[in-house]
């Protein structure tokens, strides 16, 4: 039996292992699951570092491949309904030891964030909007019903971890340290109950631009038969247990010549567009007048929520003869929209010769230009697939959002220091 009280959950029948946190309820054995756990919050000022006695050698940056070089050290803590957070401890890149019933493995109560440092032109590493990365974390962490985080408080460790492994940031522009904050569940026991245990690490790994030859347009197949989201589903937030199921679908668009999927969701006559691959998906449409629509799905819950999304309908909403984009048009403007995108709005735009281009973005790539969408058998051509390039306004949107990413160019606060 589950209650609700005072926002927590709290589950009966002694299921959880921690007895000095039950008390009755109305003659039943009530366990509040975090009733302890502000006794100990996640608190940043009692880091303790240690370094490694065997540094690795630096990757040659050209030989980088996404995710695959971890840099020498890892920020770890754990939570226990007991004691709360343990004290942060920066430390040696290791594996993790874990109870082999740990939940994480079985129900999937895991949540992670995907953010980069860069080097900025003073030789120190910034990162983009980090406050919204741990702002969703936040929220992930809250719809598995994990035991809370402090955002704020993650942020400084992530900071200080980014300076301990500064050396593997490379300086070439394109270049960055893709940061993985990860919380997983670690309950060691087999009932299916939200985590009472949780283990928060980050990784790091040095990354080079998406497509090393250049901006190659992305294809895409429209997909039906299966869904990334739903109405009141996960889509929103990042959750481990959202990628599996993409693998298969993604393996078959692979087999018919696709780079990602464009998923689809609802009935055949709505069809409606919410992402590409683990990307945001942005069509650029000519108005009568001549000006541009920006359109984007809205963030119903289906759509996660992308902090280089935010950031394209900012800056994409900020043109003008004032603050223009690079290569468009000063007094040309672009409107921009969040409103549902149907496969029939995208067709019509398609064949009446109104769309312009048609783009992915997300923090690993940035900005990718789309060259081809299938569906139903037929392949809409929006680019030349075989030439390195990105449209007017995903080039335009790009190098301004990697300038402010890099710490070339002042923008609203979005680059932050590492150093405080
Ligand atoms: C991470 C992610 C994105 C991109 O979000 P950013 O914050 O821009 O990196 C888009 N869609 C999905 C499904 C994602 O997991």
């Amino acid at each position: 039996m589950n209650t609700q009280l005072n926002g927590h959950t709290n589950i009966s029948n002694g299921v959880l292992a921690s007895p000095l946190a039950m008390k009755h309820v109305n003659g039943i054995h009530e366990v509040e699951v975090y009733s302890v756990a502000f006794n100990a919050n996640l608190d940043p000022s009692k880091l303790t570092v240690t370094q490694t006695d065997t540094p690795k050698p630096l990757p040659e940056p050209s030989s980088l491949v996404f995710g695959q070089t971890m840099t020498d050290h890892m920020l770890v803590m754990s939570f226990d309904p007991e004691t709360g957070w343990t004290v942060p401890v920066i430390q040696p890149y290791q594996p993790l030891q874990l109870d082999p019933a740990s939940s994480c493995f079985q129900y999937c109560p895991n949540v992670f964030e995907g953010m980069k440092a860069y080097l900025g032109p003073d030789g120190e590493p910034r990162l983009f909007r980090p406050d919204l990365n741990m702002r969703r974390m936040e929220l992930s962490v809250d719809r598995v019903a994990l035991p809370p985080i402090d955002g704020h408080a993650l942020l400084k460790l992530i900071k200080k971890l980014v300076i301990v492994d500064k050396r593997w940031i490379p300086s070439q522009s394109g270049y960055s340290l893709y940061i993985r904050p990860t919380i997983i569940g670690t309950r060691p026991a087999l009932g299916v109950a939200a985590s009472s245990h949780a283990l928060l690490y980050v990784i790091m790994s040095p990354t080079g631009p998406y497509f090393p030859t250049g901006p190659k347009p992305v294809s895409l197949l429209a997909v039906h038969e299966n869904v990334r989201s739903w109405p009141g589903g996960t889509g929103g937030f990042k959750l481990g247990l959202n990628y599996a199921p993409a693998f298969e679908p993604q393996r078959r668009a692979a087999e018919k010549g696709y780079m990602q999927i464009l998923w689809l969701l609802g009935h055949e006559g709505e069809r409606r567009i919410t992402e590409a691959g683990q990307m945001n998906f942005f069509a650029v449409v000519k108005r009568e007048d001549g000006d541009l629509d920006l359109v984007t799905p809205p963030l119903d819950g289906t759509i996660l929520p992308g902090v280089t999304r935010n950031s394209v309908l900012a800056l994409a909403a900020s043109h003008s003869p004032l603050t223009p984009l690079p290569n468009i048009t000063p007094s040309q403007r672009i409107n921009t929209h969040e409103k549902p995108i149907t496969m029939s709005d995208l067709t019509m735009w398609y064949s009446s010769g109104l769309l312009l281009e048609v783009f992915c973005v997300g923090t690993a790539v940035t900005v990718a230009s789309v060259g081809r969408i299938g569906y139903e058998g037929k392949d809409m051509i929006l680019a030349d697939e075989s030439r390195m390039a990105l449209g007017v306004v995903a080039g335009a949107i790009s190098e301004k959002i990697i300038a402010i990413q890099e710490g070339r160019f002042q923008w609203e606060g979005w680059s932050v220091p590492c150093k405080e």
